[in-house]
Formats: C-alpha cells, sequence, structure tokens
C-alpha cells in the first residue's frame, strides 16, 4: 500500500533489505557463481537473478548495498522506530535473514574499537539515553533467548522457561520473570550487552545448539514522568496509569513504552528428512515461531483487524509492540551469491508479504 497519513504509515511494516558485502568464500568461488542479488538504491529496487535470462524485480521501503554504513541503515531503519518510544508509543525492529547475512552484524554489533561500527541496539540506547532526562526518565533492558519455544534469560542464564504474561486490564505484555538491568549509561550498556552475548554464546555451547537456532531479543522499557501540566502541552494517547488532576496540584503520572530489538533465528530452509531427534524437534519450532511470525506480518500488511499472535512464543512477545500505534521495522538481509539463489529468494519473499 502507498503511504498515506501519518497514522497509515505507522501502522504498516517498513522493510528493507541490506545487502552483505562479499567475503572471501564468495570470492573463492567466482568461477561457478555469480552476484544474484543487484540493488537499486535511487528506486528502492532489488533485482534478483536466476540465471542471464531470468530475474525478478522487487520495491522495498529501502535498499542498501554492501557498502552502506551502519549509521545509514540506523538512520533510516531504526530512528524513527526509536523516536516513537521516546514519545510513548511501543515499537519492534527485527532482521531475517539466512545464517551469515548480517541479522547480528546490523542488530548487535558492538564496536569496541570502531564507534562506527555499532549496531542498532546500542545505537537505539545511546539515542534514548542522550533525549532522557536523568530526574524524570528510567531505561531499563532485559535481554531475551527464545529456543524451542522455552524464553530464557540472558542476563541470569539459570532462569529457563519464563513465562510471558498478558495483562488483560491494560494489554500489556511482560515477562516479570525476566532480570531486568537499569541502564545508567552507555558504557553500561555496552558491558550489559557483552554479558548477554557471552551468556548466549556458553548456554548455547551448554545445550549443543547454536545461537542461529535461536532468537535474541532485546526489550527496552522506557518510563517517563510527566507532570499534568507538561501532558496538557504534549498530548499523547491515554494509554498509561495517569492520574487525574486532584483540586488542582500536579500530579506526576508514568507514561511507559517499549523497544524490541530482535535478531531472529536463521531463516534457512531446516530440512527435515536429513535430521534426526533433538535436530527435527529443533527444526519444528524455529519454522514455527517464523512462519507464525510471517502470518502476523501478512495480517498487519493487510491491515486486518485480528493479529494471529497466539501461536508461538515469539510472537507472543511482540503482541503490543507491533501492530496498532506501534511501530515496526524489518530488516531482510541478504549475501550476494548465487549458491544461495533459493534462501535469497524465499527471504526476498518473506520481506515482500510484509509490504
Ligand atoms: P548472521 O547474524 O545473520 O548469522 P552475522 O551478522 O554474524 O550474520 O554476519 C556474518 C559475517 O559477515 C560476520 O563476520 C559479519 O561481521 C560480516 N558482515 C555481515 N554484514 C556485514 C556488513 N554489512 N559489513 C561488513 N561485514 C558484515
Ligand atoms: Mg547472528
Amino acid at each position: 500500500p502507498p503511504l498515506g497519513a501519518v497514522g497509515e504509515e505507522s501502522a504498516r511494516v517498513r522493510v528493507a533489505v541490506r545487502l552483505r558485502p562479499k567475503n572471501t568464500h564468495d570470492l573463492l568461488s567466482d568461477a561457478d557463481f555469480f552476484d544474484c542479488v543487484h540493488l537499486q538504491p535511487e528506486l528502492n529496487k532489488l533485482i534478483l537473478k536466476k540465471n542471464n535470462w531470468t530475474s525478478d524485480s522487487y520495491r522495498f521501503d529501502q535498499v542498501f548495498t554492501q557498502s552502506a554504513s551502519q549509521n545509514r541503515v540506523y538512520e533510516a531503519v531504526a530512528k524513527p522506530v526509536v523516536e516513537g518510544v521516546l514519545d510513548g508509543y511501543n515499537g519492534t525492529i527485527m532482521a531475517y535473514g539466512q545464517t551469515g547475512t548480517g541479522k547480528t552484524y546490523t542488530l548487535g554489533k558492538l564496536g569496541k574499537d570502531d564507534a562506527s561500527e555499532r549496531g542498532i541496539m546500542v545505537r537505539a540506547l545511546e539515542d534514548i539515553i542522550s533525549a532522557a532526562s536523568p530526574s524524570s526518565d528510567t531505561i531499563q533492558v532485559s535481554y531475551l533467548q527464545i529456543y524451542m519455544e522455552s524464553v530464557q534469560d540472558l542476563l541470569a542464564p539459570e532462569k529457563v522457561n519464563i513465562p510471558i504474561v498478558d495483562d488483560p486490564k491494560n494489554g500489556q505484555v511482560s515477562v516479570p520473570g525476566a532480570a531486568v538491568v537499569t541502564i545508567q549509561n552507555v558504557d553500561h550498556f555496552l558491558h550489559v550487552l557483552q554479558v548477554g552475548e557471552a551468556n548466549r554464546h556458553a548456554a548455547n555451547t551448554k545445550m549443543n545448539t547454536e545461537s542461529s537456532r535461536s532468537h535474541a531479543v532485546l526489550m527496552v522499557s522506557f518510563q517517563r514522568s510527566v507532570t499534568n501540566k507538561e501532558e496538557n502541552n504534549t498530548c499523547f494517547e491515554g494509554k498509561d496509569d495517569r492520574n487525574v488532576l486532584a483540586g488542582g496540584h500536579v500530579i506526576p503520572t508514568v507514561r511507559k513504552s517499549k523497544l524490541l530489538i530482535v535478531d531472529l533465528a536463521g531463516s534457512e530452509r531446516l530440512d527435515k528428512s536429513g535430521s534426526e531427534g533433538h535436530l527435527v524437534e529443533e527444526t519444528k519450532f524455529i519454522n514455527l515461531s517464523l512462519s507464525s511470525l510471517g502470518k502476523c506480518i501478512n495480517a498487519l500488511a493487510e491491515n486486518s483487524p485480528h493479529i494471529p499472535t497466539r501461536d508461538s512464543k515469539l510472537t507472543r512477545l511482540l503482541r503490543d509492540s507491533f501492530g496498532g500505534s506501534a511501530r515496526t521495522s524489518l530488516i531482510v538481509t541478504v549475501g550476494p551469491s548465487s549458491r544461495h539463489y533459493t534462501e535469497t529468494a524465499s527471504t526476498i519473499m518473506f520481506g515482500q508479504r510484509a509490504m
């Protein structure tokens, strides 16, 4: 659908494609494989070449070539969502793609030695921290992993199978059993993220699995105390625990919003026939959650009044952070080589269905 009024724009999912630069593996196999992804950034167009005779072309909200900087991707894809969160609306930023195409680079890169390499998680927190007022605002994060329909805590790895709670009173989703860290500054956040990464690695080694088989979800809660006086001038939607003006006194109210940044499990089609036992189970769960995410995204794109979020833990967690007044961005990551043509084509179709 075309971009209409602001309200319409925020209801739909913004979809961008990012092409990973060639790596040595792609270059070494130059003789047998060709570049199957061609981008026309000025037209937001992607051309997928099957061979010399056959190609298909697709439009997205943005396409990012292999030379697009982390900053450009952040500004175009993530910043509008972060600004919404600062204004009191929930938001979601997700990366979807085959393992090895740059999901974690795009979202989770720490950039310790080179700040220009920082990914969306760090940049989002930088922006939220600098917009926050220490006297009235609180920034808290939880960092979770969803593996085989079990929610695990990446900041407190002893916690497994943490329940997701839907509050019927205010329609909010929360994970009250997860560790919550109040973030003071960017260095503090970098440290928290690093602890989460280390725990993710350790947990996956212990379970003998790979991080590409689980979803990582950074959950950022932003709370602002507003006095009624300010509130009258700023005019935000009243879904919060606001107080009434009692006898002319100015009573502070709390406005809460939430940002989810989701590094999805690898989208490669997992073949059940080739794997056995535990792997079959794992595969079933990944296929389940990614296909239920796909259904929700399709429903959002079609403006359907019913978003089917109940089918997986992933979509249950996302329920209050997409659709409605929430803003959602999806980054679809692809590699250049025709060796992965089939996976790349199916990744692109997933993104197209969200448009
Ligand atoms: P995924 O999380 O999708 O499995 P990664 O983010 O781990 O993929 O990326 C795979 C490799 O490619 C990593 O070494 C990463 O640093 C590199 N990479 C991915 N995207 C880019 C990019 N846009 N620029 C430079 N290196 C990238
Ligand atoms: Mg990854």
